[in-house]
This record gives C-alpha cells, structure tokens and sequence, in this order.
C-alpha cells in the first residue's frame, strides 16, 4: 500500500456535484471575472475568518505583495520575516519594493522568534509573521514589539486557513493577512487563488485598487496597478470547499492526534507541538529525525509520500542568499537538516497512518539502533 502526501481527489470527489452546477451557472451568464460568486465568497470567507474584509487577488504571492503595498510599505523598506518560510514570503517582500531581513524561528515550533525580532526592529519598517505548517506565530510578543517600534505587520497566512490564537484568526492582529489557496493549502482551488483579509476598510480598498489596474472606476487609473483578480470559477470551488473546511480542518487534528499517539514512545522521532493558545489546523504534520535525507529515501522507497518543508532557509536560496547575515540562523538551519512532513490531508486513514509509522520505525530505527 502507498500512501501519498497528499490525496486531493478525496475532496474533488465530496464538492463534485455542487461544482459543476456552480460552472454551469458562469458558464450561461459568461461572467467569468467578478460577478455573484466572487463577492459572495469573498464575503463568507471574511465571515469565517472573523474578518471584516477579504479581497479575492489571483494567488498567494500577490496577496501578500499587494497587502504590503496597500499597508503602505515602500521603496528600500526593510521588512523582517522568518529565514524558516517558503520563498514566497521573500518573493512579495522584493516585488512590493522592500528588502527581506531574515530573523531566525524558536526551536519548538519553527514560527517566528519574537527575541529574534526584538533585535532587528529598530532597522526594520514591517514585519512578517508567517503562520507555518497551520499553527499561527506567536502574535501578541510580535505585536508588542511592532508597536513599540511602530511597524506594519502584514500576515502570512497560507498555511492556516481556519487556525486561531486566542480565539483570533489571522488577519486580527495587525494591518492584514495574505493567504493562498493553492489548491494544496487547507482551503484550495482548483488551480491559483490567493486574498487578502483584514478589518483595515481603507487597506481593503487599497488592495482591491492595485489588484484591478489600480482603478475602482473604469477608465480612471489614479494609481499604478496590477492584474490580479481572482477567477470566478475558482470563486465557486473555494465557495464549495469552504462550507466544508471546518470539518476538514477537525479531520486533519484527528489525523494529528493519531500520528501522536502512533509516533510517541518511537527513539529519534521528535513530534510536532501546538504553541499556547493556538488552535492548530495542521496544513503539515512535520516531525524531526535524525540523518533526514536518508530516512526520507527509505520512505519513498516504501511508497511513503513524505516530503521537506523546506529544504532550503529563505538565506539559503540563490534568490535571496545576499540578504542572510554572516553568522547565519542556528535554529532555522538546523530544524532544516532535520524537518521531514509526513502524509497528512482530510480524508487519511488510520490504516495509512500505521502504514506511515512502520516505514517510518524501521527508517528511523536502522539509524538510531
Ligand atoms: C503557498 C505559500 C505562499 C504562496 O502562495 P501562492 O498561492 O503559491 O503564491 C506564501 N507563503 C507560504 C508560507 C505558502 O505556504
């Protein structure tokens, strides 16, 4: 029995019926940008995120560029974010003009380490929090320190659709969240979407300006812009899917507390933790071990999709590697050497998950023995 990382087809399968009388209704009123279902999802998504607002943009990257300019970063910024990220939070930072100030994560959950902020955020106009794997960072020492200094605080919420910190989800704390719905996140379309929450009406504005050709009025453009709207036949897949994603999201803590329970008294496997206050939505289920790469050919060679999330700190790609310090990031490099996500996605097994540890007992096991 394989198991793959990711199994989309189980929530294809579930929303079918109501995608394609979603189509069909665009496809007879041939209003295939904006219209009903991109103002209704939008509006749904805002309801439940707890947000006043949420501007539907054409992915993820836009999402977060687009709310760093509507949040009034500009030209030269500095912009601090977790060296532990995907490219793309570097991405939009360089795109809205600002130059990526790597800060290392904390060793426990690999979210953004306010101490390590602490000491750039007098040489830093903005800051990134990123809510990684489905858990969000730790938002209130983050929002001490950006009004102590003044910052703009622009969310990375990709991956944590639905995830909440006492009580509050992204988007709550400082002047927006982007978030992606790359149709692997928890909540994901059938090819690129992405948007922007916030309770900022005015940066609500300022998003949905850049993202029409900077104009809100045809024909006047009184600000440079961009094409990044979102599509209104991924509009009605997100609709379908979001109807659904609270039970998702129940899903895949079930599947997290299984693999707990699996993986708990297993030598050389370290297990994920959930930060105080968080409700943790588990885009990845990432535990640590030791000789990764070897382990994770000894998965796959067993038919195990496990994968690395990431490989590569921010610094350490050729993109961006100009923008690490000399002395590096310890916690961030390290974690990177060790990090391995296993099969995780609404839908798996408690059969696949046995299938998961053995592979993973017998990998880790040779190694540890
Ligand atoms: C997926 C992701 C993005 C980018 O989203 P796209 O829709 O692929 O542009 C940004 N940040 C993080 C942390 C992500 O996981």
């Amino acid at each position: 029995m394989t198991v793959p990382l990711v199994d989309l087809g189980i929530q294809r399968d579930q929303i079918a019926d109501e995608v394609a009388e979603g189509f069909a209704r665009v496809l007879a009123t041939t209003a295939f940008v904006g219209g009903p279902d991109c103002a209704a999802f939008e509006s749904e998504f805002a309801a439940y995120s707890g947000r006043a607002h949420c501007v539907g943009v054409a992915n993820g990257t836009d999402a977060l560029e687009l709310a760093l300019r509507a949040a009034g970063v500009e030209q030269g910024d500095r912009i601090a974010l977790p060296a532990n990220t995907f490219v793309a939070t570097a991405e939009a930072v360089v795109r809205a003009g600002g130059v990526p100030v790597p800060v290392d994560v904390d060793d426990e959950h690999l979210l953004l380490d306010p101490a390590a902020l602490a000491e750039v955020a007098a040489d830093v106009r903005a800051v990134m929090p990123v809510h990684l794997f489905g858990q969000l960072a730790p938002m209130e020492p983050i929002m001490a320190i950006a009004r102590e200094h003044g910052l703009v605080v622009v969310e990375d919420g990709a991956q944590c659709q639905g995830a909440t910190q006492h009580g509050r989800g992204m988007g709550a704390w400082g002047d927006a969240a982007g978030t992606s719905f790359y149709p692997g996140k928890n909540l994901g379309a059938f090819g690129d979407a992405g948007g922007v929450l916030t309770d900022d009406e005015e940066v609500a504005r300022r998003v949905r300006l850049l993202a029409n050709h900077g104009s809100d009025r045809k024909y006047e453009h009184p600000t440079l812009g961009f094409n990044s709207r979102l599509d209104t036949l991924q509009a009605v897949v997100l609709r379908a899917k979001l109807a659904r994603l609270a039970g998702w999201n129940t899903e895949r803590q079930l599947a997290a507390a299984t693999y707990a329970e699996l993986l708990k008294d297993v030598d050389g496997v370290r297990l994920p933790g959930v930060a105080e206050g968080n409700e943790h939505v588990w885009h990845l289920y990432v535990v640590r071990v030791p000789d990764r790469d070897g382990v994770l050919a000894d998965l796959q060679a067993a038919g195990i999709g496990a994968g690395i999330h990431y490989p590569t700190p921010v610094h350490t790609t050729g993109a961006f590697e100009r923008h690490g310090r000399p002395e590096g990031y310890p916690v961030t490099e390290k974690a990177a050497a060790e990090i391995l996500s296993l099969p995780m996605f609404p839908g798996i097994t408690r059969v696949q998950q046995e299938r998961v540890r053995d592979a993973l007992v017998e990998a880790v096991g040779k190694r540890v023995g």
